[in-house]
């Protein structure tokens, strides 16, 4: 077999990317997990599920999303020319909705009724809360009470949608506990409800689906490229919490040698414990909810304490295909701080008139950081995973101190 095949064959049929992902779970979840995985299988074969999703993908979130040249940027930099993806530009504000949409398209099929999912800074739960009232499914969000205190105008948005949001209360009340609690509830109520997890993590077949439904990020910039500068980017960079949009742009690429891909986790208020989210940097190899990938642990395995002045990038794991893409030296990882992602969300904003959702923010500040050090004939494609409406309030704490 070519070098070529492998990179975009996997994960094996047990889920694994090289050691990595694989499906760590209870006893009670392994059936449905499986006929997730066959019932998804048949979906991709299926020429009217795939069509119901192109019309949805152009009628309903707006795809394709256009492909800009950020010329002011550019010239700011000084340096490589800058292009933005415009997931910020879907309907609802990110890229969740690629993976709502489909998920809850292959529920129906599934003849699910009803659609839980778990929340951290609100996006996905707005996003799958959107799906399930246009299918007019039930809608269970489960969210940490620290965030939904912090993440207020989502958790709105949510229940405006028709959706029921539950308060998780146990430890530290964010993604991992509200993670915990949707797991609890599928086990349960799993003959008649769908589980939509948010991003490229979990137990397989969720890493592998999740960026299924995103990988036309990739397809679409690539393709849009070629038709406007006949060439492929030389650096394509994107932020990572799990890493549904960075897998979504990077794969598509994955077998062009020559494009160095690159991804940005959250670096907080620097590399110590517990004040940072960058998993590649002083994460170990660890199992946790379900899946085998890097993680920030203490010496004795408990979870470490994670900050992020994003919420959505606030997660102590990172999804499987990234940690074997790292290992392979296929995709390289480095992080951004909570100040650089804050010079680089009003950068954005003032150069270009576009204000990125704070995750976003990341990958920005490392185009800037990057752009300057390229040639003037090569291109740097930033995905530009949400838009920043969710952030003004935090945003302008930090930066309109008058
Ligand atoms: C949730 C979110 C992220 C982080 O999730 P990934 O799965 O790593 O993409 C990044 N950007 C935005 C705008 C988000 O809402």
């Amino acid at each position: 077999m070519s070098r070529k095949a492998d990179l975009l064959a996997v994960p094996d049929a047990s889920g694994h990317f090289g050691e990595y992902g694989g499906r760590y779970v209870p006893e009670t979840l392994v059936a449905p997990l499986e006929e997730l995985a066959a019932e998804f299988a048949k979906a991709q074969k299926d020429p009217a599920f795939q069509h119901e999703l192109k019309e949805m993908r152009r009628d309903f979130t707006g795809r394709p999303t256009p492909l800009y040249f950020a010329e002011r940027l550019t010239q700011h930099c000084g340096g490589a020319k800058i292009y933005l993806k415009r997931e910020d530009l879907l309907h609802t504000g990110a890229h969740k909705i690629n993976n709502a949409l489909g998920q809850v398209i292959l529920a129906r099929r599934m003849g699910k009724r009803r659609i839980i999912a778990e929340t951290g800074a609100g996006q996905h739960g707005v996003a799958t809360a959107t799906m399930a009232a246009r299918y007019g499914m039930e809608c269970i969000i489960y969210m940490g009470e620290e965030d939904m205190r912090r993440q207020a105008l989502n958790v709105t948005r949510m229940r405006l949608l028709g959706a029921k949001v539950v308060g998780v209360t146990a430890g530290q009340k964010t993604l991992k506990e509200a993670v915990n609690e949707a797991m609890r509830d599928w086990v349960t109520n799993v003959r008649t409800t769908h589980y939509v997890l948010g991003t490229a993590y979990g137990a397989h077949p969720y890493p592998y689906m999740v960026r299924e439904f995103h990988k036309v990020i990739g397809e679409e910039a690539r393709a849009q490229l070629m038709e406007r500068e006949e060439k492929l980017p030389d650096v394509i960079c994107a932020c990572v919490g799990g890493g549904s949009n960075a897998i979504g742009i990077f794969y598509a690429f994955l077998n062009d040698q020559k494009v160095r891909l690159v991804g940005v986790e959250a670096g907080g208020e620097g590399i110590q414990p517990g004040r940072h989210a960058a998993r590649f940097q002083g994460g170990k190899l660890g199992v946790l909810q379900g899946s085998k990938s890097f993680l920030l642990q203490n010496e004795d395995g408990q979870i470490e304490l994670t900050h992020s002045v994003s919420a959505g990038l606030d997660y102590a794991a990172v999804g499987p295909e990234h940690c074997h893409l790292k290992e392979i030296g296929r995709a390289e990882y480095t992080y951004a701080t909570d100040d650089e992602a804050l010079a680089a969300f009003s950068n954005l904003g003032r150069i270009e008139g576009i204000l990125p959702a704070l995750e976003t923010a990341h990958a920005v500040a490392f185009a800037m950081k990057e752009a300057p050090k390229m040639e003037k004939d090569q291109i740097l494609l930033v995905n530009l995973s949400g838009r920043g409406d969710k952030d003004v309030n935090e945003a302008a704490r930090f930066l309109l101190k008058a």
